[in-house]
């Protein structure tokens, strides 16, 4: 396999993850399918207690606690990949914690800006346009394809 390829496989594995930690509610709480990541991973989940004063302390709105989405994204990523990593819990945290409202207002600004760096829906890493690799908000050109990012 190509180090593209794992690459591409982890971004497809992080926004898979970081879409079903989303639809946990209430937020801090837990569902079967983000249960079946933390056992996939061998992450504990946290107490019930812990969860959702952990979910409190990051002001969700929705969506699995934020330390346990952290421990499956640094999992996910290894060291590696760490700077990726981060992007996409802060990814997650804006998403959890973000009223429906506000969500719209940012996607109409940033579609009339035709910005680039724009999350496909559902996404929690940016990626190249050309061949999908995933990329950092900083790198502006694809190291795999040497595509330009503008
Ligand atoms: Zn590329």
């Amino acid at each position: 396999m190509s180090q593209q390829s794992d690459l591409v496989n982890l971004g497809l594995a992080l926004d898979r993850a970081g879409g079903i930690a989303l639809d946990v509610e209430p937020a801090g709480g837990i569902l079967p399918p983000w249960a079946g990541v933390l056992t996939e991973l061998g992450i504990s989940p946290l107490g019930e207690d812990a969860r959702f004063a952990a979910a409190q302390a990051a002001k969700q709105t929705k969506g699995a606690p934020l330390p346990e989405v952290e421990a499956v994204f640094a999992k996910l990523c290894g060291p590696a990949n760490a700077a990726l990593c981060a992007e996409a819990v802060a990814r997650y945290r804006e998403l959890a914690t973000a009223r429906p409202k506000k969500m719209f207002s940012h996607a109409m600004a940033a579609a009339k800006l035709n910005r680039y760096d724009e999350y496909a829906p559902g996404a929690y890493v940016l990626r190249c346009p050309s061949c999908g690799a995933p990329r950092l908000k900083a790198v502006l050109h694809c190291d795999f394809c040497g595509a330009d990012i503008k």
